[in-house]
C-alpha cells in the first residue's frame, strides 16, 4: 500500500529524516513509535505531501507521489489526521465534517459519509450543531478522525490520536482504529507516544530515533525488545 525508500526530509538545515525505509502493507495496522523529536510527525507529513522530501521515494499503491499536493494525494485514497487534531473551532461538528469532504462534490455521497461518521461516533451525532472548539479533547479527536474518513480512505495516517486524552477516551479511540481496520479493511499508519497501546493493536512496528529507523518487525516481538521496553514502555 505504502512504501518509503531511503527518504530524507529537511527543515532548512535540520536533517529530520535520515533515510527512512518503511513498508505499510495493504490491510494492516502499522505502528510508528519513538521519542520526542524522533521524526514521527515529519514522516506522516512527508507521506501526505504536507512536507517535501529531498530524496528517496514515497510510493502509494505503486505510484511515486513525490511532488503531488496534499489534495492530489488525498484523491488517491490517503487521509491524514494531524497532530493536535486541527479541527475548526468556530465551525459546527457537521460543518467540520463537510469540510473534510472538500475533494468530493456529490451532495448525496457527502451526506451519506456524514451519517457514517455519526454511526461510528454517536457522541458526534448528539453534538452535530455544537461548535468544534467547545468539544472535549476526546470528542475533538473523534471529530478529527470522522473528518478524515469523509473521503473513505484506503490508507489512514493517524498522528498521536491518544495525546492528552483520559484513559476512557484512549480506549475508545483505539477501539475505533481496530474496528476501521477489521470492518472496512482500512490500512492504518499509527504514530503514537503511547507505545504499549500502539504495539497492542498493530501487526508490524517501526521504531524511529533521531530520524532513523532503529528497529522494525512484528509488533509483538518489538514489544518484547528490551531496549524498547526501557525507552518507550516505561520499564526499568
Ligand atoms: P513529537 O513526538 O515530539 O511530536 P516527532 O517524532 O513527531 O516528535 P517531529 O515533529 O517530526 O518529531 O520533529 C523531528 C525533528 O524536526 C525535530 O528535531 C524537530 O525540532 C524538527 N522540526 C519539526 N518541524 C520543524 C519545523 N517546522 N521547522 C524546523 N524544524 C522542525
Amino acid at each position: 500500500m505504502l512504501e518509503l525508500q531511503d527518504v530524507h526530509t529537511y527543515y532548512g538545515h535540520i536533517h529530520a529524516l535520515k533515510g527512512v525505509t518503511m513498508d505499510v502493507p495493504d490491510g494492516e495496522i502499522v505502528a510508528l513509535i519513538g521519542g520526542n523529536g524522533a521524526g514521527k510527525t515529519t514522516t506522516l507529513r512527508t507521506v501526505s505531501g504536507m512536507q517535501r522530501h529531498k530524496s528517496g521515494s514515497v510510493r502509494l499503491k505503486g505510484q511515486d507521489i513525490a511532488g503531488l499536493r496534499p489534495d492530489q494525494i488525498m484523491r488517491l485514497g490517503m487521509s491524514h489526521v494531524p497532530e493536535g487534531r486541527r479541527i475548526f473551532p468556530q465551525l459546527t461538528v457537521r460543518e467540520n465534517l463537510e469540510l473534510g469532504a472538500y475533494t468530493l462534490s456529490d451532495r448525496k455521497v457527502i451526506e451519506q459519509r456524514v451519517q457514517e461518521g455519526f454511526e461510528l461516533f454517536p457522541r458526534l451525532r448528539e453534538r452535530m450543531s455544537q461548535l468544534g472548539g467547545t468539544l472535549s479533547g476526546g470528542e475533538q479527536q473523534m471529530l478529527a478522525i470522522a473528518r478524515a474518513l469523509m473521503v473513505d480512505p484506503t490508507l489512514l495516517l493517524l498522528d498521536e490520536p491518544s495525546m492528552g486524552l483520559s484513559p476512557k477516551f484512549v480506549e475508545a479511540i483505539f477501539d475505533i482504529v481496530e474496528r476501521l481496520n477489521r470492518e472496512r479493511g482500512t490500512t492504518i499508519l499509527l504514530v503514537e507516544q503511547n507505545a504499549s497501546m500502539a504495539l497492542a493493536v498493530a501487526k508490524r512496528a517501526y521504531v524511529l530515533q533521531t530520524g532513523e529507523i532503529r528497529l522494525s518487525g512484528d509488533a509483538g516481538v518489538i514489544a518484547q525488545d528490551e531496549s524498547v521496553r526501557k525507552a518507550y514502555l516505561g520499564e526499568d
